[in-house]
């Protein structure tokens, strides 16, 4: 497990040029410069050369960032902001002691055996996915915690890929991790993502996710644990890729205007034109910022509160303006972020995951 001391080169690479600045949401929102990476690298390189030490007040500027990696985009200097960001948490985590309860909460017997019960509890309202003698493709689907709580989603893929000769395997996944990951349980998410590797012992020929979030966590699992069975990334897609691919048709019983939501973790949404343009019925409208955060984001919304429902709200805007009949997105967690945020604007506006809203189109 690396150590904060062993980012200084990276943190001394950082040129102070604030280009940062012009993507972070939250510094477009608030100016402050320590929300940014710039400022929490002048702040985290002061740690690592012993000048200031890793506290509260630092901590408060770890949590106020959505992770959305938007400023390691337009870094000129290439620094992984969020590795950094997430060594810095653990190594301040380990000095608190609200970390054993963390920790507690978060271990395999809490969080992974409640997640296993819900999905027990949701068998029943699920359809098993068909076994097929000859498939044309294999896919390991990691469904991620949410849709292994909510039963909906596998009855969507059913329908979807009723008359497709695919074969979908679901290996015994654990969480991808990000939830540790954020909250500096550094342990717990590099024993999740040694465990998730494990599993991936079969041959497929995609390993599928339908959240963004998840999909992103398992390709970050090179930069924390040595391994020699990491998902291809030319393998990892999600359902949308791959329902492009097929260049399968839709057809909606009434005119429907549709707009999108880009979770901040997606790595390409070119798969999305592709699919409205085979949706009979079915107008698309680009909205404004369509792939700025839905800002939700875990934990952040709860100890950032204000910030994230300025977030929100101002996404439920972008979207109210499109005057579209449903927004669709493809991240579990962001479908929760823009129903608060219409719910809160008194908006009748449908939000649904591009699953469920192609699933109603299969005639
Ligand atoms: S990850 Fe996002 S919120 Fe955090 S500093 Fe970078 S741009 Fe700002
Ligand atoms: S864009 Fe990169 S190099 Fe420039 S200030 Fe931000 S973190 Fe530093």
């Amino acid at each position: 497990m690396k150590r904060l001391k062993d980012f200084e080169k990276d943190l001394n690479k950082c040129s102070k040029c604030g280009l940062c600045q012009a993507a972070c949401p939250l510094y477009r929102m608030t100016a402050n410069e320590c929300v940014v990476s710039k400022g929490k690298f002048i702040m985290l390189h002061g740690v690592t050369k012993g000048d200031l030490k890793l506290s509260k007040n630092i901590n408060k500027y770890l949590d106020m960032c959505l992770k959305c990696g938007k400023c390691n985009n337009f870094c000129p200097s290439g620094i992984d902001v969020c590795q950094i960001l997430n060594t810095a948490k653990y190594e301040y985590m380990k000095t608190t002691f609200v970390n054993k309860f963390v920790k507690f909460v978060q271990s395999r017997l809490v969080f992974s055996n409640l997640i296993s019960v819900f999905d027990l509890i949701s068998k029943p309202f699920r359809k098993p996915f068909k076994s097929v003698s000859k498939s044309v493709l294999r896919l390991v689907y990691f469904k991620g915690c949410v849709n292994r709580i909510f039963p909906q989603n596998d009855n969507y893929i059913n329908k979807i890929f009723k008359n497709s000769n695919i074969e979908i395997i679901t290996p015994k996944f654990d969480c991808c991790g990000l939830p540790f990951l954020s909250e500096g349980n550094m342990e717990r998410f590099v024993e999740v993502a040694y465990y998730n590797m494990k599993q991936l012992n079969v041959d497929y020929d995609y390993f599928v996710t339908d959240c963004a979030s998840c999909e992103s966590t398992i390709s970050d699992y090179k930069n924390y644990i040595d391994c020699d069975n990491f998902v291809n990334s030319e393998k990892s897609i999600n359902w949308g890729d791959l329902i492009a691919q097929s260049n399968m048709k839709f057809k909606f019983r009434k005119p429907l205007k549709v707009t999108f939501h880009k979770p901040c973790h997606l790595k390409s949404d070119t798969f999305f034109e592709k699919i409205m343009a085979n949706c009979e019925n079915v107008e698309y409208v680009k909205m404004t910022d369509y792939d700025s955060c839905c800002g939700l984001s875990g934990a952040f919304s709860v100890k950032n509160f204000n910030l994230s429902q300025k977030l929100i709200m101002q996404k439920a805007q972008n979207i109210i303006d499109t005057n579209a009949d449903v927004v669709i997105t493809v991240c579990p967690a962001c479908v929760l972020g823009l129903k608060q945020g219409l719910l809160l604007s008194g908006s009748k506006i449908k939000v649904k995951s591009l699953l469920e809203f192609l699933s109603e189109g299969v005639e």
